[in-house]
């Protein structure tokens, strides 16, 4: 599970009149690259709006931040990998015209599982990487569980 390396969760900063709860310092609105943790290994994402104590360094994010900053971590952690990215995912999906509850019943995932994974806000494991890779080079073995457990 993918976690932001800054220690409060924040909801929306409107401007300076919030203090560093580290230090008191005052917050300054930046634009820059930040470190985001995934699966213990940092990830630098650039370009991300996010307010930063002016005395101690302390971050701040807002909440909308935190999940596009995780969503791109994400697949920046997966390309690294070699784990397949979301929208791969989704292209094997489509390709096969199914939905994504008829996917999570056919490959014996939970419920919301394929949103999370095409959305990019969750990684699959390894173990069902491999099977996608299959499932994406023998497309009869699609249709195969499509066959057999409908
Ligand atoms: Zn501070």
């Amino acid at each position: 599970m993918a976690k932001p390396l800054f220690k409060q969760p924040i909801n929306m900063l409107t401007g300076n009149e919030i203090k560093c709860a580290e230090c008191g310092g005052n917050y300054i609105k930046t634009t820059g690259k930040v470190l985001f943790e995934v699966r213990e290994v940092p990830i630098e994402i650039d370009n991300i709006e996010h307010h930063v104590c002016a005395k101690c360094g302390e971050m701040l994010f807002r909440g909308d931040v935190v999940s596009k900053l995780q969503r791109l971590a994400n697949e920046k952690y997966k390309k690294r990998h070699g784990i397949m990215s979301s929208s791969r995912i989704r292209a094997l999906r489509q390709k096969h015209g199914i939905t994504q509850e008829t996917f999570e019943t056919i490959i014996g995932a939970g419920a919301k599982s394929v949103a999370r994974w095409e959305k990019g806000t969750v990684i699959h494991s390894e173990v069902t990487d491999t099977f996608f890779k299959v499932l994406e080079r023998f497309p009869e073995a699609m249709y195969w569980l499509l066959g057999d457990q409908k």
